[in-house]
C-alpha cells in the first residue's frame, strides 16, 4: 500500500520555481541525497529535517528512512514532480466524493466524469460546470503542475509544519496547501 502527503500550490495552474523549491527543501533538511531522476520528477532520500517538518499526530509511528531491499518503497522519502505543462490530478482508492465549488453539493458520479485535471464536470445540483482541478477534493486528491510528495505518510497521519508552509510561500510567492493520497505516480 502507498500513502503520501502532498504539498502543492493553491493555484493549480501555477508552476513554482523548481530550483528555489529544492534549495528550500535542502536548507530545511527535508531532502537528503538524490535517489533517482527522470524527465518528470526528482526523488531524494529524506533528510534529518523530514521528521521535524512532517508532524505526526498522536503517538509517532516507527519511521524508516532507508530501503530494506531494492524494490522497497515503504520508507519515508521525497519526490518532487514537475513542472508539468498541465496540472496532474491524483485521486486514489480512498478519495471521497468531491464537492461542487459553486454550491458545495457532493458529486456522486465523479469517478465516471473525471478522467483528468481538466475534465469538465457538470453539477446536477446547481447546473454549473467546473473543471476537475477546481473541485473541492477535501484534501483527498493532489492537483497541480508541481507536486511535492512526502512518501510513506498515510492519510490523516501527519501534516506539514507551519514553518515549511510559510517558507514555501515566501520562497515561491505562492500559497501552498496539502492533501493525502494513496496513489503515487510510480515509482
Ligand atoms: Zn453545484
Amino acid at each position: 500500500m502507498n500513502g503520501s502527503l502532498y504539498l502543492f500550490p493553491e493555484d493549480v495552474m501555477a508552476a513554482p520555481d523548481i530550483a528555489e523549491t529544492l534549495a528550500l527543501l535542502q536548507e530545511r533538511e527535508v531532502i537528503g541525497d538524490p535517489l533517482a531522476k527522470d524527465s518528470t520528477k526528482q526523488v531524494f532520500l529524506a533528510g534529518p529535517g523530514f521528521a521535524r517538518e512532517v508532524i505526526f499526530a498522536g503517538c509517532s509511528p516507527h519511521l524508516r528512512f532507508a530501503p530494506d531491499h531494492e524494490d522497497d518503497r515503504n520508507f519515508c522519502h521525497v519526490a518532487l514532480h514537475g513542472p508539468q505543462a498541465k496540472p496532474l490530478l491524483l485521486t486514489g482508492v480512498h478519495t471521497g466524493k468531491p464537492r461542487c465549488p459553486h454550491c458545495r453539493a457532493r458529486l456522486d458520479d465523479w469517478r465516471r466524469l473525471v478522467t483528468g485535471a481538466e475534465s469538465p464536470v457538470h453539477c446536477p445540483a446547481c447546473g454549473k460546470s467546473a473543471i476537475a482541478a477546481a473541485l473541492d477534493w477535501r484534501q483527498q486528491a493532489a492537483v497541480g503542475r508541481v507536486l511535492l510528495e512526502l512518501r510513506n505518510v498515510f492519510p490523516g497521519e501527519a501534516v506539514p509544519s507551519d514553518g515549511l508552509m510559510t517558507d514555501l510561500a515566501l520562497r515561491t510567492g505562492l500559497l501552498w496547501r496539502h492533501a493525502w493520497n494513496d496513489m503515487s505516480p510510480l515509482p
